[in-house]
């Protein structure tokens, strides 16, 4: 499944509080997020970006949800636990955590294919081309 390709513009209050006091204040938050979720078509779904982490790596992390593009567009930006999926690998033994909010839409974290991210792996690759 590919990813969700929405994105949208945080607005000043949830860029705010991704600004903690003790954050080196030269740092500017991107202000753009990309929905994290596969992909999905029903328009009352909601598109979701991670935000910033909890206390700690079990705790809820901060999501930005939004529907809707422009005038139109509804947002909130609200703690969610983790979704309890785990994909354990009976051939390595490594256990893979859903790295999406408990109830999301669409498939497992594992599921879902960042064409973009690939792509920049890609590149990482194939950086030293013999080619020149
Ligand atoms: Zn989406
Ligand atoms: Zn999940």
């Amino acid at each position: 499944m590919l990813q969700c390709t929405a994105v949208t513009l945080l607005p000043p209050d949830a860029v705010l509080r991704l600004t903690t006091p003790e954050a080196d204040s030269s740092a500017d938050p991107e202000p753009y997020v990309l929905c994290e979720l596969g992909e999905h078509h029903d328009q009352r779904t909601e598109h979701a970006a991670y935000l910033r982490p909890g206390r700690t790596p079990d705790s809820p992390a901060l999501w930005f949800y939004w529907t809707g593009s422009g005038p139109q567009r509804t947002h909130r930006a609200e703690t969610a636990p983790w979704c309890p999926a785990v994909l354990r690998r009976l051939d390595s033994g490594l256990v893979r955590r859903c790295a999406l909010f408990d109830h999301h839409t669409a498939a497992h974290s594992w599921d879902v294919t960042d064409p973009l991210g690939d792509l920049i792996a890609e590149q990482f690759v194939s950086g030293d081309s013999p080619e020149g």
